[in-house]
Protein backbone atom coordinates (compact mmCIF):
# COMPACT_ATOMS: atom_id res chain seq x y z
CA UNK A 1 0.00 0.00 0.00
CA UNK A 2 2.93 2.00 0.94
CA UNK A 3 3.10 6.02 2.84
CA UNK A 4 0.30 8.63 1.72
CA UNK A 5 1.53 11.93 1.57
CA UNK A 6 -0.58 15.10 0.78
CA UNK A 7 0.60 17.95 -1.29
CA UNK A 8 -1.27 21.24 -0.96
CA UNK A 9 -0.34 23.49 -4.24
CA UNK A 10 0.45 22.20 -8.06
CA UNK A 11 2.98 24.68 -9.01
CA UNK A 12 6.35 24.07 -9.48
CA UNK A 13 7.28 22.94 -5.95
CA UNK A 14 4.88 20.78 -5.31
CA UNK A 15 5.03 19.21 -9.08
CA UNK A 16 8.46 18.31 -8.52
CA UNK A 17 8.33 17.52 -4.99
CA UNK A 18 5.20 14.88 -6.05
CA UNK A 19 7.78 13.70 -9.09
CA UNK A 20 10.73 12.66 -7.29
CA UNK A 21 8.89 11.32 -4.37
CA UNK A 22 6.90 8.70 -6.44
CA UNK A 23 9.99 7.90 -8.35
CA UNK A 24 11.90 6.97 -4.96
CA UNK A 25 9.56 5.78 -2.43
CA UNK A 26 7.00 3.30 -2.52
CA UNK A 27 4.18 5.73 -2.21
CA UNK A 28 0.57 7.43 -3.12
CA UNK A 29 0.46 11.12 -3.12
CA UNK A 30 -2.22 13.44 -3.73
CA UNK A 31 -1.97 17.01 -5.23
CA UNK A 32 -4.41 19.42 -3.88
CA UNK A 33 -5.04 23.12 -5.62
CA UNK A 34 -7.52 25.19 -4.90
CA UNK A 35 -6.83 26.76 -8.40
CA UNK A 36 -8.69 25.34 -11.63
CA UNK A 37 -5.97 24.70 -13.31
CA UNK A 38 -2.10 23.11 -12.69
CA UNK A 39 0.83 25.11 -12.48
CA UNK A 40 0.26 27.86 -9.88
CA UNK A 41 1.65 31.17 -10.96
CA UNK A 42 3.51 29.51 -13.83
CA UNK A 43 0.36 28.43 -15.26
CA UNK A 44 0.00 29.00 -19.48
CA UNK A 45 -2.83 28.48 -21.39
CA UNK A 46 -3.94 29.31 -25.14
CA UNK A 47 -5.84 32.67 -25.69
CA UNK A 48 -9.34 32.03 -27.18
CA UNK A 49 -9.46 34.61 -29.22
CA UNK A 50 -5.78 34.68 -31.16
CA UNK A 51 -4.44 31.21 -29.90
CA UNK A 52 -1.33 33.03 -28.31
CA UNK A 53 0.16 30.86 -25.52
CA UNK A 54 -0.25 32.89 -22.54
CA UNK A 55 1.38 33.30 -19.49
CA UNK A 56 -1.80 34.02 -17.57
CA UNK A 57 0.50 35.22 -14.33
CA UNK A 58 2.61 36.98 -16.28
CA UNK A 59 5.86 36.26 -17.87
CA UNK A 60 7.98 33.49 -17.36
CA UNK A 61 11.29 32.70 -18.61
CA UNK A 62 13.17 30.02 -17.78
CA UNK A 63 16.85 30.98 -17.07
CA UNK A 64 19.63 28.78 -15.20
CA UNK A 65 23.14 28.20 -14.72
CA UNK A 66 22.64 24.57 -13.23
CA UNK A 67 22.85 21.70 -16.02
CA UNK A 68 21.11 19.20 -14.06
CA UNK A 69 18.23 21.76 -13.72
CA UNK A 70 18.13 22.90 -17.18
CA UNK A 71 18.31 18.79 -18.34
CA UNK A 72 15.79 18.16 -15.82
CA UNK A 73 12.77 20.24 -17.28
CA UNK A 74 14.28 19.24 -20.61
CA UNK A 75 13.47 15.71 -19.59
CA UNK A 76 9.61 16.35 -19.84
CA UNK A 77 9.08 18.87 -22.67
CA UNK A 78 10.66 20.52 -25.53
CA UNK A 79 12.24 23.81 -24.74
CA UNK A 80 13.09 26.47 -27.86
CA UNK A 81 16.05 29.04 -27.02
CA UNK A 82 14.86 32.53 -25.91
CA UNK A 83 16.47 35.53 -25.58
CA UNK A 84 14.60 38.20 -23.42
CA UNK A 85 15.16 41.33 -24.80
CA UNK A 86 13.53 44.73 -22.95
CA UNK A 87 12.96 48.12 -23.20
CA UNK A 88 12.27 51.00 -21.06
CA UNK A 89 9.66 54.13 -21.44
CA UNK A 90 11.64 56.88 -19.37
CA UNK A 91 10.42 60.45 -19.96
CA UNK A 92 9.71 60.85 -23.81
CA UNK A 93 12.28 58.36 -24.77
CA UNK A 94 12.54 54.67 -25.43
CA UNK A 95 15.93 52.99 -23.79
CA UNK A 96 17.48 49.37 -23.87
CA UNK A 97 17.19 47.36 -20.65
CA UNK A 98 18.74 46.25 -18.29
CA UNK A 99 21.71 49.26 -18.36
CA UNK A 100 23.86 48.64 -21.22
CA UNK A 101 26.69 50.70 -23.70
CA UNK A 102 23.22 51.65 -25.81
CA UNK A 103 21.26 52.71 -22.88
CA UNK A 104 24.14 54.96 -21.53
CA UNK A 105 25.07 56.68 -24.42
CA UNK A 106 21.72 57.46 -25.38
CA UNK A 107 20.70 58.50 -21.69
CA UNK A 108 24.04 60.76 -21.76
CA UNK A 109 23.97 61.70 -25.36
CA UNK A 110 27.59 60.49 -25.65
CA UNK A 111 29.66 57.81 -28.07
CA UNK A 112 31.23 56.19 -25.20
CA UNK A 113 33.54 53.00 -25.74
CA UNK A 114 32.73 50.25 -22.75
CA UNK A 115 36.27 51.71 -21.17
CA UNK A 116 34.77 55.60 -21.38
CA UNK A 117 31.37 54.49 -20.42
CA UNK A 118 32.58 52.59 -17.17
CA UNK A 119 35.15 55.61 -15.97
CA UNK A 120 31.97 58.08 -16.66
CA UNK A 121 29.49 55.91 -14.84
CA UNK A 122 32.00 55.60 -12.26
CA UNK A 123 32.46 58.82 -11.78
CA UNK A 124 28.70 59.33 -11.27
CA UNK A 125 28.81 56.23 -8.43
CA UNK A 126 28.20 57.53 -5.01
CA UNK A 127 31.30 56.38 -3.47
CA UNK A 128 29.69 56.91 0.45
CA UNK A 129 27.52 54.02 0.05
CA UNK A 130 30.85 51.70 0.58
CA UNK A 131 28.22 49.09 1.90
CA UNK A 132 24.84 49.43 0.69
CA UNK A 133 22.13 48.73 3.04
CA UNK A 134 19.07 49.22 0.68
CA UNK A 135 17.91 48.91 -3.14
CA UNK A 136 18.60 52.93 -2.78
CA UNK A 137 21.83 52.47 -1.75
CA UNK A 138 22.44 49.52 -3.90
CA UNK A 139 21.92 51.77 -6.92
CA UNK A 140 23.81 55.18 -6.06
CA UNK A 141 26.68 53.03 -5.54
CA UNK A 142 26.71 51.45 -9.10
CA UNK A 143 25.35 53.72 -10.64
CA UNK A 144 24.82 57.41 -9.47
CA UNK A 145 21.14 59.18 -9.01
CA UNK A 146 20.54 60.53 -12.73
CA UNK A 147 20.38 56.79 -14.05
CA UNK A 148 18.62 55.46 -10.60
CA UNK A 149 15.93 57.88 -10.80
CA UNK A 150 14.97 57.78 -14.88
CA UNK A 151 15.17 53.39 -14.44
CA UNK A 152 14.61 52.55 -11.07
CA UNK A 153 13.37 54.66 -8.38
CA UNK A 154 9.82 55.22 -10.07
CA UNK A 155 9.24 51.55 -11.39
CA UNK A 156 10.32 50.04 -7.95
CA UNK A 157 8.20 52.75 -5.92
CA UNK A 158 5.04 51.22 -8.33
CA UNK A 159 6.16 48.01 -8.26
CA UNK A 160 6.71 47.14 -4.16
CA UNK A 161 4.67 50.03 -2.77
CA UNK A 162 7.24 51.58 -0.54
CA UNK A 163 10.28 53.92 -1.20
CA UNK A 164 13.12 52.17 -2.72
CA UNK A 165 15.35 52.61 0.78
CA UNK A 166 13.08 49.82 2.36
CA UNK A 167 13.92 47.30 0.08
CA UNK A 168 16.62 45.03 0.43
CA UNK A 169 19.50 45.43 -2.02
CA UNK A 170 19.64 42.20 -3.01
CA UNK A 171 16.28 42.93 -4.86
CA UNK A 172 18.82 45.17 -7.55
CA UNK A 173 21.47 42.60 -7.13
CA UNK A 174 19.25 40.85 -10.10
CA UNK A 175 19.82 43.05 -12.78
CA UNK A 176 22.77 43.09 -14.37
CA UNK A 177 24.45 46.64 -15.36
CA UNK A 178 26.84 45.97 -18.47
CA UNK A 179 29.57 48.52 -20.64
CA UNK A 180 28.94 46.53 -23.91
CA UNK A 181 26.00 45.90 -26.21
CA UNK A 182 24.55 43.03 -24.80
CA UNK A 183 20.78 43.96 -23.97
CA UNK A 184 20.29 39.93 -23.08
CA UNK A 185 18.29 40.37 -19.91
CA UNK A 186 19.24 37.71 -18.31
CA UNK A 187 23.03 35.90 -17.68
CA UNK A 188 22.28 32.46 -16.96
CA UNK A 189 23.80 29.90 -19.23
CA UNK A 190 20.65 28.18 -20.07
CA UNK A 191 17.49 29.80 -21.32
CA UNK A 192 14.19 29.54 -22.75
CA UNK A 193 10.47 28.84 -22.96
CA UNK A 194 8.75 25.31 -23.31
CA UNK A 195 7.45 24.97 -26.49
CA UNK A 196 4.17 23.38 -25.41
CA UNK A 197 3.99 25.86 -22.04
CA UNK A 198 4.51 25.10 -18.64
CA UNK A 199 1.39 23.49 -17.18
CA UNK A 200 2.10 20.70 -19.92
CA UNK A 201 5.55 20.99 -18.54
CA UNK A 202 4.04 20.69 -15.16
CA UNK A 203 1.25 18.25 -16.19
CA UNK A 204 3.81 15.97 -17.56
CA UNK A 205 5.75 15.54 -14.08
CA UNK A 206 3.14 14.86 -12.23
CA UNK A 207 1.77 12.10 -14.59
CA UNK A 208 2.37 9.07 -12.78
CA UNK A 209 -0.02 6.26 -11.38
CA UNK A 210 0.70 6.71 -7.95
CA UNK A 211 0.41 10.74 -8.27
CA UNK A 212 -3.70 12.07 -8.21
CA UNK A 213 -4.29 15.67 -8.46
CA UNK A 214 -7.69 17.33 -7.17
CA UNK A 215 -8.20 20.96 -8.52
CA UNK A 216 -10.56 23.10 -6.98
CA UNK A 217 -9.69 21.70 -3.61
CA UNK A 218 -8.61 24.16 -0.96
CA UNK A 219 -6.87 23.24 1.96
CA UNK A 220 -7.14 24.05 5.60
CA UNK A 221 -5.18 23.31 8.50
CA UNK A 222 -8.45 22.73 10.46
CA UNK A 223 -8.63 19.49 7.70
CA UNK A 224 -8.44 16.18 9.76
CA UNK A 225 -4.80 15.07 7.45
CA UNK A 226 -4.38 12.14 9.49
CA UNK A 227 -5.02 9.22 7.05
CA UNK A 228 -2.06 10.76 5.17
CA UNK A 229 1.71 10.28 6.49
CA UNK A 230 3.02 13.43 5.68
CA UNK A 231 2.02 16.97 4.54
CA UNK A 232 3.77 19.05 2.04
CA UNK A 233 2.18 22.80 1.84
CA UNK A 234 3.54 25.15 -1.19
CA UNK A 235 0.98 27.55 -0.18
CA UNK A 236 1.59 30.95 1.99
CA UNK A 237 3.03 30.53 5.27
CA UNK A 238 0.67 32.95 6.19
CA UNK A 239 -2.32 31.74 4.95
CA UNK A 240 -1.58 28.01 6.21
CA UNK A 241 -2.22 29.41 10.01
CA UNK A 242 -5.44 31.94 8.95
CA UNK A 243 -2.84 34.83 9.19
CA UNK A 244 -2.93 34.73 13.25
CA UNK A 245 0.17 36.97 13.54
CA UNK A 246 -0.87 39.18 10.86
CA UNK A 247 -0.32 39.49 6.84
CA UNK A 248 3.23 38.93 5.41
CA UNK A 249 3.36 41.81 2.69
CA UNK A 250 3.40 40.58 -0.55
CA UNK A 251 3.08 42.54 -3.44
CA UNK A 252 0.45 41.31 -6.37
CA UNK A 253 -0.43 42.12 -9.90
CA UNK A 254 -3.29 43.11 -11.21
CA UNK A 255 -3.57 42.54 -15.96
CA UNK A 256 -5.51 44.75 -18.23
CA UNK A 257 -6.05 42.77 -21.07
CA UNK A 258 -6.35 44.27 -24.47
CA UNK A 259 -6.08 42.51 -28.00
CA UNK A 260 -4.89 44.69 -31.25
CA UNK A 261 -3.99 43.75 -34.95
CA UNK A 262 -0.82 42.10 -36.06
CA UNK A 263 1.64 43.88 -33.32
CA UNK A 264 1.54 46.09 -30.76
CA UNK A 265 5.12 47.34 -29.11
CA UNK A 266 6.94 45.14 -31.25
CA UNK A 267 8.61 43.11 -28.67
CA UNK A 268 7.92 41.14 -25.19
CA UNK A 269 8.55 43.48 -22.43
CA UNK A 270 8.19 47.44 -22.20
CA UNK A 271 8.58 48.37 -18.59
CA UNK A 272 7.43 52.27 -17.58
CA UNK A 273 9.70 53.97 -15.66
CA UNK A 274 7.85 57.27 -14.69
CA UNK A 275 5.67 57.68 -11.69
CA UNK A 276 2.99 59.27 -13.84
CA UNK A 277 2.19 55.92 -15.72
CA UNK A 278 0.14 53.59 -13.48
CA UNK A 279 0.58 50.57 -14.74
CA UNK A 280 5.13 49.01 -14.51
CA UNK A 281 4.84 47.30 -17.72
CA UNK A 282 3.24 46.19 -20.73
CA UNK A 283 4.11 42.30 -21.95
CA UNK A 284 2.92 41.23 -25.26
CA UNK A 285 2.96 37.21 -24.91
CA UNK A 286 3.03 36.25 -29.01
CA UNK A 287 6.87 37.68 -28.60
CA UNK A 288 7.21 34.62 -26.23
CA UNK A 289 7.00 32.31 -28.69
CA UNK A 290 8.58 34.14 -31.87
CA UNK A 291 8.65 30.48 -33.71
CA UNK A 292 4.74 30.74 -33.88
CA UNK A 293 2.75 32.55 -36.48
CA UNK A 294 -0.33 34.56 -35.37
CA UNK A 295 -2.01 37.27 -37.16
CA UNK A 296 -3.52 38.86 -34.12
CA UNK A 297 -1.79 40.35 -30.98
CA UNK A 298 -2.82 40.37 -26.96
CA UNK A 299 -1.22 42.14 -24.35
CA UNK A 300 -1.34 42.95 -21.31
CA UNK A 301 -0.71 46.24 -18.59
CA UNK A 302 0.43 45.10 -15.18
CA UNK A 303 -0.20 47.22 -11.97
CA UNK A 304 0.94 46.10 -8.88
CA UNK A 305 -0.84 46.84 -5.45
CA UNK A 306 -0.66 44.99 -1.92
CA UNK A 307 -1.98 41.74 -1.56
CA UNK A 308 -5.47 41.95 0.35
CA UNK A 309 -7.31 39.41 1.61
CA UNK A 310 -8.68 37.17 -1.78
CA UNK A 311 -5.77 38.38 -4.19
CA UNK A 312 -2.91 36.29 -5.13
CA UNK A 313 0.18 36.66 -3.48
CA UNK A 314 3.27 36.92 -5.86
CA UNK A 315 6.06 38.97 -5.02
CA UNK A 316 7.13 38.67 -0.94
CA UNK A 317 8.61 42.19 0.24
CA UNK A 318 10.38 41.17 3.16
CA UNK A 319 10.20 44.40 5.11
CA UNK A 320 12.19 44.24 8.40
CA UNK A 321 8.29 44.37 10.07
CA UNK A 322 7.62 40.96 7.82
CA UNK A 323 10.83 39.06 8.45
CA UNK A 324 9.83 39.45 12.39
CA UNK A 325 6.57 38.34 11.64
CA UNK A 326 7.98 35.85 9.45
CA UNK A 327 9.87 34.75 12.89
CA UNK A 328 6.32 33.76 14.59
CA UNK A 329 5.10 31.81 11.62
CA UNK A 330 7.99 29.73 11.39
CA UNK A 331 8.46 28.80 14.98
CA UNK A 332 4.79 28.16 15.09
CA UNK A 333 5.54 25.83 11.54
CA UNK A 334 8.55 23.86 13.66
CA UNK A 335 6.04 22.64 16.41
CA UNK A 336 4.24 20.92 13.64
CA UNK A 337 3.98 17.35 13.58
CA UNK A 338 4.47 15.55 9.82
CA UNK A 339 4.27 18.60 8.11
CA UNK A 340 6.68 20.48 5.73
CA UNK A 341 6.95 23.60 4.04
CA UNK A 342 8.61 24.13 0.39
CA UNK A 343 8.48 27.16 -2.44
CA UNK A 344 8.31 30.71 -2.42
CA UNK A 345 5.13 31.08 -0.63
CA UNK A 346 5.65 28.80 2.29
CA UNK A 347 9.09 29.86 2.88
CA UNK A 348 8.16 33.63 1.95
CA UNK A 349 11.22 34.62 -0.62
CA UNK A 350 11.34 35.79 -4.45
CA UNK A 351 12.77 32.95 -6.15
CA UNK A 352 12.94 32.21 -9.62
CA UNK A 353 11.23 28.88 -11.18
CA UNK A 354 14.99 27.04 -11.16
CA UNK A 355 15.56 28.19 -7.85
CA UNK A 356 12.28 26.80 -7.09
CA UNK A 357 12.72 23.29 -8.99
CA UNK A 358 16.22 22.82 -7.90
CA UNK A 359 15.60 23.25 -3.91
CA UNK A 360 12.38 21.01 -3.79
CA UNK A 361 14.64 18.48 -5.73
CA UNK A 362 16.80 18.57 -3.37
CA UNK A 363 13.92 18.87 -0.13
CA UNK A 364 13.02 15.63 -1.97
CA UNK A 365 16.48 13.93 -1.62
CA UNK A 366 16.69 15.13 2.07
CA UNK A 367 12.72 13.84 3.03
CA UNK A 368 13.87 10.53 0.99
CA UNK A 369 17.09 9.93 2.57
CA UNK A 370 15.69 10.84 5.80
CA UNK A 371 12.55 8.39 5.57
CA UNK A 372 14.91 5.68 5.06
CA UNK A 373 16.33 6.14 7.93
CA UNK A 374 13.40 6.59 10.11
CA UNK A 375 14.40 10.20 10.70
CA UNK A 376 11.80 13.25 11.09
CA UNK A 377 11.38 15.19 7.99
CA UNK A 378 12.72 18.72 8.07
CA UNK A 379 9.98 21.48 8.23
CA UNK A 380 10.90 23.97 5.76
CA UNK A 381 13.02 23.45 2.78
CA UNK A 382 15.40 26.42 3.42
CA UNK A 383 17.38 27.33 6.78
CA UNK A 384 15.58 30.69 8.13
CA UNK A 385 19.14 32.74 7.40
CA UNK A 386 18.78 31.81 3.62
N1 LIG B 1 13.37 47.39 -11.79
C1 LIG B 1 13.26 48.75 -12.01
N2 LIG B 1 13.08 49.18 -13.30
C2 LIG B 1 12.96 48.34 -14.33
C3 LIG B 1 13.08 46.95 -14.11
C4 LIG B 1 13.27 46.52 -12.80
O1 LIG B 1 13.31 49.55 -11.09
O2 LIG B 1 12.75 48.81 -15.46
C5 LIG B 1 13.57 46.94 -10.38
C6 LIG B 1 12.24 46.70 -9.67
O3 LIG B 1 12.38 47.03 -8.31
C7 LIG B 1 12.03 45.22 -9.86
C8 LIG B 1 13.46 44.69 -9.71
O4 LIG B 1 14.25 45.70 -10.35
O5 LIG B 1 11.18 44.68 -8.90
C9 LIG B 1 13.70 43.33 -10.32
O6 LIG B 1 13.36 43.37 -11.68
P1 LIG B 1 12.99 42.07 -12.52
O7 LIG B 1 12.91 42.47 -13.94
O8 LIG B 1 13.92 40.98 -12.15
O9 LIG B 1 11.53 41.80 -11.95
P2 LIG B 1 10.46 40.62 -12.26
O10 LIG B 1 10.52 40.32 -13.72
O11 LIG B 1 10.80 39.48 -11.35
O12 LIG B 1 9.18 41.31 -11.89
Amino acid sequence: MGERYLVIGCGFSGAVLANQLAKSLDCNIEIWDERNHIGGNCHTERDDKTNIMVHRYGPHIFNTDRKEIWDFVNGFTQFFPYVHRVKARSGDAIYSLPINLHTINQFFHKTFSPEEAKKYVDSLALKKYLDPQNFEEQALRFIGNDLYHAFFYGYTKKQWGCEPAELPASILQRIPVRFTYDDNYHTNSFTGIPVEGYSVLIRKMISHPRINVFLNRSFSRHIDVSGYDHVFFTGALDAYFDHAYGRLGYRTVTFEKEYAESDYQGIAQVNYCDLDVAYTRITEHKHFAPWENHPKTVYFREYSKETMKGDTPYYPKRLTGDKAMLKLYRTGAEKLVKTSFLGRLATYRYMDMHHVIGEAKDFAKTFVELHMDGQPAPVFSNLESY
